[in-house]
């Protein structure tokens, strides 16, 4: 086909602007059809219930956001998001063990998703050739197999259809897309589908933290012992306006806290009282709110025969990932660099080229979940992925040696958050390097408790535990880049991430 000129997106969340930016850079005109009604700054709304939870971007993702959008990241930490460096910056007890604080060249964006999604949006809005379509639904694609040439959209307010012609249409509306019954309108064959569901669910609540506290006090991850199923996890994250987020899981048979006076208690029965002993400083600003998406499901477009011009589904609406890693919106921003990469040259055949590539950039963070849950007692999974056949296997034995090597090995660690950032591809853990490298790295001794710092105790108020505080001036006091972690255990953990 010749160079497309005019784009539509179907979606207005996070992958559908990140996709709006990346059409921008190459068509004439983009047009983002959004069924809600888009806020006009960092303000939670009814298409995104998920932006009630926490949220981070690793920096593989944020890394692809800003070369998209530059600047984003200076805005992001302008209007109050912590860089947090991984694993110097925060306290994790994974399932495995507690986290030695090691610096690193890795690092996640920690604030509200509003704020995250408004960052975003306002820069891709304000590039005039991007217009927003509100309260408009996208019905189906219009066109056939060979070629979609736009889609039907209702108007929310009136019931109204009419059609939007385009050169290319980008699916991005989430895990509640369509995109597999609108194939088949299409003439085409069933599109494949994965899913492994390790029933993970998530409750969470906003708190006004003690002053000056949230954005200094280590962000903390705690997951309960392997052995204990179902799986629980407790997190406390900053975000901007002094606020924390506290966000309790678990998988199946957790038996999470839907009311307020059972989310103390249940932050308390966590292997350790970290999580409790900072709620109770706290006061909090929200009611609880759960949500129970937390199972991993892959959409395989890419290995249709035949794929229809003028069409690219990413973002959620392709695949979705347990959340506990942390890897959804980075994923997505992954879909919407390839996808611009394949606008830069739009030969014949680009669009199947582009969905081949987006589905590439799912893979680490699939295997990196899915390899993990289906470990889980209760795990549902419905999967041709040869490489989970069996259950955990080799994969997941070699992972938790890792994950527990990375807890207290900088070298070790650096590249395990490297590959849990999605900055360094899982098979760096099975290189000569690093072969070599766990050979003759250094191993610190294990903790045996939290390593908070005197003044980090001091500034939340919390008392000293003998034997595990965190000396001033140790380790955990070295400049970013000499090589840290996020041993997968800290996914364990609640967000941190697993290689597998
Ligand atoms: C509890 C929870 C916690 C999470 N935590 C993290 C995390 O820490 N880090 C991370 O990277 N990821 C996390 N994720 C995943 C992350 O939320 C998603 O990967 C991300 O939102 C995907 O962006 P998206 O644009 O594809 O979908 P969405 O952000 O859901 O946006 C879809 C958009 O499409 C619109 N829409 C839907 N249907 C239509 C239609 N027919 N017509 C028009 N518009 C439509 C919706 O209104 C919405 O605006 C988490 C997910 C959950 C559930």
């Amino acid at each position: 086909m010749t160079r497309p000129e005019h784009g539509v997106v179907l979606g207005g969340g996070w992958a559908g602007m990140l996709a709006a930016r990346a059409l921008a850079r190459h068509l004439e005109s983009v047009t983002v059809v959004e069924r809600d009604v888009l806020p006009d700054g960092p303000r939670n709304r009814r298409g995104t219930p998920q932006a009630r939870h926490s949220h981070i971007l690793w920096s593989g993702g944020a890394r692809i956001v800003d070369e998209l959008l530059p600047g984003t990241l200076g805005r992001l930490l302008a209007a109050g998001a912590r860089r947090v460096v991984f694993q110097r910056d925060l306290i994790t007890l994974s399932a495995i063990g507690w986290q030695h604080r090691f610096p690193s060249g890795e690092f996640a964006v920690m604030c509200s998703r509003p704020l995250l999604d408004w960052v975003v949006r306002e820069r891709v809005l304000a590039d005039p050739r991007v217009t927003v379509r509100p309260r408009t639904e996208a019905v189906e694609p219009l066109g056939g197999r060979d070629r979609v040439t736009g889609v039907r959209v209702r108007d929310v307010a009136d019931g109204s259809w009419s059609s939007l012609e385009a050169d290319l249409v980008v699916d991005a509306s989430g895990r509640g897309s369509r995109i597999r019954a609108w194939l088949s309108g299409l003439g085409l064959p069933p599109v494949e589908e994965d899913a492994v569901d390790a029933g993970m669910a998530y409750c969470s609540r906003v708190y006004q933290a003690p002053p000056g506290v949230a954005a200094a006090f280590p962000p903390v991850n705690l997951a309960d012992h392997p052995e204990h199923e179902p799986g629980r996890f407790g997190s406390v994250y900053p975000q901007e306006n002094g606020r924390w987020i506290v966000t309790l899981a678990g998988t199946r048979g957790a038996r999470l806290p839907t009311r307020e006076e059972e989310f103390l208690p249940w932050a308390r029965a966590l292997p350790d009282p970290l999580v409790a002993d900072l709620l109770v400083r706290a006061e909090p600003l929200t009611p609880v709110f759960v949500s129970r998406f937390g199972a991993n499901r892959r959409l395989y477009p890419e290995r249709l025969e035949q794929w229809p011009d003028g069409l690219v589904a990413l973002g959620d609406s392709v695949a979705v990932f347990n959340p506990i890693y942390g890897h959804g919106l980075s994923a997505a921003a992954r879909g919407a660099a390839a996808l611009e990469a394949q606008l830069r040259e739009p030969g014949p055949g680009w669009a199947g080229a582009a969905q081949r590539a987006v589905g590439e950039g799912l893979d680490d963070p699939w295997i990196m979940a899915t390899s993990k849950d289906i470990g889980y007692v209760d795990c549902r999974a419905r999967t041709s992925d040869p490489r989970l056949a069996g259950g955990a296997s080799d994969r997941h034995r070699f992972s938790a040696f890792i994950n527990a090597r990375a807890l207290r090995s900088p070298a070790v660690s650096e590249v395990a958050t490297g590959v849990v950032a999605l900055a360094v591809p899982p098979s760096e853990l099975g290189s000569n390097r690093f072969l070599a490298l766990l050979s003759k790295d250094e191993i610190l001794p294990e903790l045996s408790g939290p390593p908070l710092r005197p003044e980090e105790l001091a500034l939340a108020g919390l008392p000293a535990r003998n034997g595990h505080t965190a000396p001033a001036g140790s380790r955990a006091d070295a400049g970013p880049g000499e090589g840290d972690s996020t041993s997968a255990a800290s996914r364990t953990a609640g967000r941190g991430g697993q290689p597998s």
